[in-house]
This record gives structure tokens, C-alpha cells and sequence, in this order.
């Protein structure tokens, strides 16, 4: 499978969100997608799957524009986990789940739907919360069952948009070992935006950094996340090492900030930062 993006824009009522953005991605590849806050990347994984609609569509699967897909076709090849599910779901986990696999059911539930529930539940080590309110788990439960329905659809790509933001560093890890050992054992190729650099540059093939709705760079996370580049995305200076993982990481620094940044902190308070 691999998925194409050809001179993607997209406008929000004449303001202009994406300009010319270009990707691919192949089957069992894991991208992920950094940038400043309000720089596209949400609008960009809303693009992929349709739930925005670019005037001119530029989103090939296999060469096959996904525009002239109907929805059922699509979310069976693309799934998708937003930023926030604002909905308090009150069903049970296993439920909401088996809402992913609305795309497969035709008049009622196969004995097949229930076992792949069953499966993704394990896949996720999750199976001991089947029975539990959705409402009533922790953000990290909330996010692995989310996770876990997106599968149920089967999809051959994975949106995740920041799934880990509100995590604690502990599931932070987990979530994103599961999506590689996802990439590699199902071979679900992953797009999946963040704001860490430095969990993106351990866990993906490859980056892409957007800054005002276009793509800055993109490449291996070595290629991407250079000292120059984050200064030019993000007007901060930073030390980047790959002493400890033999990946980059980024060491912002505090010392070189304008002083309205700092809040106009004395130096011997910023020296230390
Ligand atoms: P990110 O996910 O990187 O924070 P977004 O894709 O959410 O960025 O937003 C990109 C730009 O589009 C921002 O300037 C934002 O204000 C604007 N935007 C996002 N959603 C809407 C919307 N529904 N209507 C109008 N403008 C929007
Ligand atoms: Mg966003």
C-alpha cells in the first residue's frame, strides 16, 4: 500500500491552512508530523481521511484517488484517532470498539466481529477492561480503547493526531511501541502528529516539520531536526545529541531566548535553566 499526497492546500474560509504539501508514505512506515501549535497538522490528518475536503483532491491510495471512495470504502483503509474524543462514551469498553467495525457490518454482528474485538483488546493488553465504562478509565485506558477501535475498522493507515499530549511519560512509551509494533506486524503504515521531538526523532521512519501550512523539511529524523531547523520553525535555540539513543534529541536552550520570552527573568535566574 502506499499513500500519495500531491499539492495538498486546503483554505479555511479563504485563510489558507496547508500550501503544496507533498508526501508519501509506504506500507509499515512510521511519519510522524511536528510543527508549532496552529502550523496545519490536524488539518493536514483531517485532509488524508476526508473530514475536511480540499477543493482539488490530492490524496491517492495505491495510485487510486480517495475521492471517488465512499465512506464505508475509505474507513475501511484509513483510520483515524483525533486529537480529543469530547464524547463521554457510557458503553462498555468493548462496545466502543465494536463501533470501528461499523464499515464491515452489513445487517447484523458476525461471530467475526466479536473475535477481532476480542483480538485488538489483547493486541492493546487492554482485554481485561472488555467489560469496564468507558467514562470511567484513566486518559491512558481511554486512549489505548480509541486506539483499539480505530484498528477494529482494519484500516491499512493509521491518523493519530498527538495521542499522546495529555499522557504520562510511561504511557507515552507505550502508545508509540504499539504503533511500531503495529507498523511491523500488521503492516500498517502510521502518520501520527506530536509535539515531543524528542519521543518523534526515537519512534518514526521518517519527519516532517510544518511551520505556517507548509512543509519545512522532511526526511529521517537525523535529516530533520537540525540545530538551524528548529530555530527557524520554532525561534528557539537548541542543542540536538544523539550521545544517548544514537537518534537525535533536542536539548531546548533558555539562555538565548528574547528577553520577552523569558518574562524578563534576571540572568542569574535564566543561567540556570
Ligand atoms: P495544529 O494542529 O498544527 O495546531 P491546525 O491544523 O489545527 O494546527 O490549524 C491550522 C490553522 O488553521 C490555524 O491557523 C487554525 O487557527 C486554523 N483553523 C483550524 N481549524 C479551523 C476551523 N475550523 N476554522 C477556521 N480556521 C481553522
Ligand atoms: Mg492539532
Amino acid at each position: 500500500m502506499k499513500l500519495t499526497i500531491n499539492n495538498l492546500s486546503f483554505t479555511y474560509a479563504g485563510v489558507p491552512a496547508l500550501s503544496d504539501v507533498e508526501l508519501e508514505v509506504g506500507t509499515g512506515e512510521v511519519l510522524s508530523i511536528v510543527g508549532p501549535n496552529g502550523s496545519g497538522k490536524s488539518t493536514l490528518l483531517k485532509c488524508i481521511n476526508r473530514i475536511l475536503k480540499p477543493k482539488q483532491n490530492s490524496v491517492l491510495i495505491d495510485g487510486k484517488d480517495t475521492s471517488t471512495f465512499n465512506l464505508k470504502e475509505l474507513s475501511k483503509l484509513i483510520g483515524y484517532v483525533p486529537q480529543s474524543s469530547t464524547s463521554t462514551f457510557s458503553f462498555t469498553v468493548f462496545d466502543v470498539v465494536l463501533m470501528g467495525r461499523k464499515p464491515y457490518i452489513h445487517w447484523s454482528l458476525s461471530e467475526r466481529d466479536n473475535e477481532i474485538v476480542a483480538d485488538m483488546l489483547d493486541f492493546l493488553g487492554i482485554g481485561d477492561l472488555a467489560m469496564r465504562h468507558f467514562n470511567e478509565l484513566s486518559g491512558g485506558e481511554q486512549q489505548k480503547v480509541i486506539v483499539a477501535r480505530a484498528l477494529a475498522q482494519q484500516p491499512q493507515v493509521l491518523l493519530l493526531d498527538e495521542p499522546t499530549s495529555s499522557l504520562d511519560i510511561r504511557h507515552q512509551l507505550e502508545i508509540l511501541c504499539l504503533l511500531r509494533r503495529l507498523a511491523l506486524t500488521k503492516g500498517c503504515s502510521i502518520i501520527v502528529s506530536m509535539h515531543d521531538l524528542n519521543l518523534a526523532s526515537r519512534f518514526s521512519d521518517r519527519m516532517i516539520i510544518i511551520k505556517k501550512g507548509k512543509i519545512f523539511a522532511s526526511g529521517t529524523p537525523e535529516s530533520v531536526l537540525t540545530e538551524e531547523t528548529i530555530e527557524s520553525v520554532y525561534g528557539i535555540r537548541c542543542k540536538v545529541t544523539n550521545s544517548v539513543l544514537g537518534k537525535p534529541q533536542v536539548v531546548p536552550l533558555i539562555s538565548d531566548l528574547p528577553e520577552e520570552t523569558t518574562l524578563k527573568m534576571r540572568p542569574e535566574i535564566t543561567e540556570k535553566l
